[in-house]
């Protein structure tokens, strides 16, 4: 396996902002809003509901952000879930415009595969560790450098880098995609998660250099302290998304993407899931399989260099105030709203429909199983 020397990114808290609004994780910077009480709460919520009516717009979230946009997703016909399946239903929905809470290449995405749509998110300046980890004229250079291989990247890149790229692949698809490619002797570029490149890698024996990137809540997690948790449910299931380090891979018995690890929590004859991605997935398990236990993997202990809550602060960025507010004002103002240069667009979106072709005429529909995932769970999938 071939690897690239990239300089590590700094999430380091600009001076600007105010440390009392930055998230606790130690080596991440975000403006996460403050909770509102219950009242508020409340009132938001209908106000929401009602803007989405008014506005004809749909609201689209990730498994990572908070619980009650999630809730509210589904009460109001949107959908919770991966990042391909957010932007494939906003493309099918028959409103005109999309809310997505999530991160900025899910906006971007959405864009891409509905430039017709007008596309908000809560926060524009919700990013990613991946996307930050992989600036587009590096990357370009680096392709430059390897004419003959076939560009693969990762959903959480910015639609310049998906510019330049033959195939975008997510989490639910990428061993196949690279097993196919690979089976048709193509030589690869990996971009950018250097842990999950590994895992598709080792699974694969595809030829690939790999971009160094990596998320900074999965790269957290620990294997010296997993392997203690085991020991301690020895008849736990260990659930790894494999952005997640080899180490901690090595000790799963299911390695899949958010889709993958929820299906998972339905396993028959099991009670107990160790669960290694964002905490914000446990919402949706425990929708998807209540009365199971859930646990988090350890992402700190004598092991640690940095702890971390396993949680994105990015996504965390997402709240119900900020949410009303983009609904409120942003159809005027242009707050929240996503743009894409067309042209980039075009060429961003040929990568993702190369994808989208490849599901189809291999019978993956979508993130695998994300179709079956909510129609199994009556009463929390989209209508
Ligand atoms: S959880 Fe990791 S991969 Fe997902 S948006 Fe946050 S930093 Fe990026």
């Amino acid at each position: 396996m071939n690897q690239v020397d990239i300089k590590p990114v700094e999430f380091d808290l600009p001076s600007q902002a105010s440390p009392s609004t930055s998230c606790k994780p130690s080596q991440a910077w975000a403006r996460v809003p403050q909770q509102p009480g219950p009242d508020e709460r409340a009132a938001l919520k209908a106000e929401i509901k009602a803007l989405l009516k008014a506005r004809d717009a749909v609201l689209v979230a990730h498994y990572y952000v908070d619980s009650e946009l999630q809730d509210l997703a589904e009460e109001t016909g949107g959908c919770v879930s991966d990042s391909l399946e957010m932007a494939r239903f906003g493309r099918e929905s028959k409103q005109q415009n999309l809310v997505v809470a999530g991160v900025r290449f899910m906006g971007e995405t959405s864009k891409i595969l509905n430039p017709e749509k007008r596309v908000f998110m809560p926060d524009l300046d919700a990013t990613c560790s991946l996307d930050l980890g992989c600036p587009s004229e590096e990357f370009n250079a680096f392709c430059d450098q390897h004419p003959d291989r076939t560009v693969v990247v990762y959903a959480n890149t910015s639609a310049a880098v998906k510019a330049r790229a033959d195939w975008m692949v997510t989490s639910s698809i990428a061993l196949d995609i690279v097993g196919h490619l690979h089976a048709q002797g193509q030589k690869l570029i990996w971009a950018p998660d250097r842990h999950l490149g590994q895992y598709i890698q080792k699974q694969t024996g595809a030829d690939m250099l790999l971009w160094q990137g990596s998320c900074l809540v999965h790269d957290e997690f620990k294997a010296e302290e997993l392997k203690m948790l085991k020991a301690q449910h020895p008849q736990a299931m260990v659930l790894v998304h494999p952005e997640s380090p080899a180490d901690v891979v090595a000790l799963a018995d299911v390695v899949g993407s958010t889709t993958q690890l929820i299906k998972a929590t339905q396993t028959p004859g099991v009670d107990t899931y160790i669960v290694a991605t964002d905490n914000g997935i446990l919402h949706k398990m425990r929708q998807f399989a209540p009365g199971k236990t859930l646990i988090e993997a350890p992402t700190a202990g004598n092991s640690a260099t940095c702890k971390s809550c396993a949680h994105c602060p990015w996504m965390a960025m997402n709240g119900l105030k900020n949410l009303r507010d983009v609904l409120k004002t942003g159809f005027d103002t242009g707050l929240g709203e996503v743009h894409v240069d067309s042209a980039l667009g075009k060429q961003a979106y040929r990568c993702i429909d190369r994808m989208l072709d490849f599901a189809k005429t291999h019978g993956i529909s979508g993130p695998r199983g994300q179709g079956r995932l909510e129609q199994a769970h009556k009463g929390v999938g989209p209508a």
